[in-house]
């Protein structure tokens, strides 16, 4: 086999690239290359076994389609305690934790509820005589952070009662009397643009309606279960990063999503920890972002170090190895595999006669015509 050819369909898996797109653009720039059907060979009999041996986890459970028990399996199955385990507000998650972690202290992520809570803001400002509130949306969600970043205990009820001067503090009052912990705002004395806010005017239906939202018991009950340390982005990270070695509207086989998804955990695994990028003098670099999720207001970002792909050189490597030390057994490694793909989706679906469905569908399409 050329070198080249093994080379390229290695290469299209290995950066979670499509193959069709990539072998259209050399045929479109006439440059010889790779038929579609020998990229699936090369991949079957060749790449995809490197991966997976690669991965040794061949013999855990395949894909972590449940989520949260599926990890926590793992996790006691290594015989590790979970001493804090940090979620979204999903009910089902919480009451199965609650039962089965017992002594596991659950916290929440914190961007999962601010952002819950932001869209009910956002929808109230909208509402007559309730414009004002959207002023107050960012300061929230900071104060939200705030709360939980001041308490790094995770003590529930001392970040409810910071919780609850807020509505306070947005009607200029920065005494809370009917609360033991917390007191008094943090902040001082007032200065600049810190005391020319647009404050609430106490007893107006902006006020009302606000305080209203944001002591709601549920919302109390979140609040004193935030996560003072750890958040769950950097796994919002690795799902993004899924998408693009497996992206929503291609469809892959078994096979294919799962080595896809193994290049998606050496990526994050090799890249999770990079530290902040330099300008040539030195200094750390930052970039200003403009989120859709704030309407317009920027956000600043530390800029990391580029990215790195050694687990794309180092898999080449091992795909060469395989090939020229036993090509076959590679291919034996995989077919033995298969006999555990589970079957498809639309296996369970009952499939009709092809050629009733062919010819219904006909003469449906010139009934439709004949009427139009
Ligand atoms: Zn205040």
């Amino acid at each position: 086999m050329p070198v080249g050819n093994l080379l390229l369909s290695s290469s299209i898996l290995l950066t979670g690239n499509s193959a069709a797109k990539t072998l259209r653009m050399f045929n479109i720039m006439n440059v010889a290359c790779i038929s579609e059907s020998t990229y699936y060979r090369h991949i079957k009999s060749y790449v995809n076994p490197t991966i997976i041996q690669h991965n040794e986890v061949r013999n855990s459970s395949w894909m972590e389609h449940e989520g949260l028990k599926r990890a926590i399996q793992v996790v006691s199955n290594a015989r590790l305690q979970i001493a804090e385990i940090i979620t979204d507000r999903h009910k089902q998650n919480t009451a199965w934790i609650r039962t089965n972690l017992p002594d596991s202290r659950h916290y929440f992520d914190i961007w999962h509820v601010s952002k819950g809570l932001c869209k009910k803001i956002d929808k109230l400002a909208k509402k007559k005589e309730c414009e004002d509130v959207g002023e107050w949306r960012q300061s929230v969600s900071n104060h939200m952070y705030w709360c939980a970043a001041t308490t790094p205990d995770g003590n529930g009820r001392m970040m409810q009662e910071k919780w609850k001067i807020l509505p306070l503090h947005i009607q200029n009052i920065h005494v809370n009397q009917s609360s033991e912990l917390y007191k008094e705002c943090g902040h001082g004395e007032l200065e600049g643009e810190a005391r020319d806010r647009l404050w609430l005017q106490p007893g107006s239906t902006a006020a009302v309606k606000l305080e209203e939202l944001v002591t709601k018991p549920q919302l109390l009950k979140d609040i004193s279960q935030l996560s003072p340390k750890y958040q769950t982005s950097a796994l919002e990270a690795k799902h993004s990063l899924d998408l693009h070695f497996v992206p929503k509207h291609t469809a892959f086989s078994y096979w294919g999503m799962y080595t896809r998804l193994c290049l998606s955990a050496l990526h994050y695994n090799e890249n999770a920890d990079r530290m902040q990028a330099v300008t040539v003098d030195g200094r750390p670099r930052y970039a200003i972002r403009f989120p859709k999720a704030k309407h317009g207001g920027y956000s600043v970002r530390e800029v990391k170090t580029k990215a790195t792909y050694g687990y794309c050189s180092s898999t080449i490597t091992k795909v060469f190895a395989g090939y020229e030390d036993n090509s076959r057994a590679l291919k034996t490694y995989m077919l033995n595999l298969q006999v555990n793909t589970p079957p498809p989706l639309a296996a369970s679906i009952e499939r009709p006669n092809r050629e009733e469905a062919i010819n219904s569908f006909i003469s449906r399409y010139n009934r439709s015509s004949l009427v139009n």
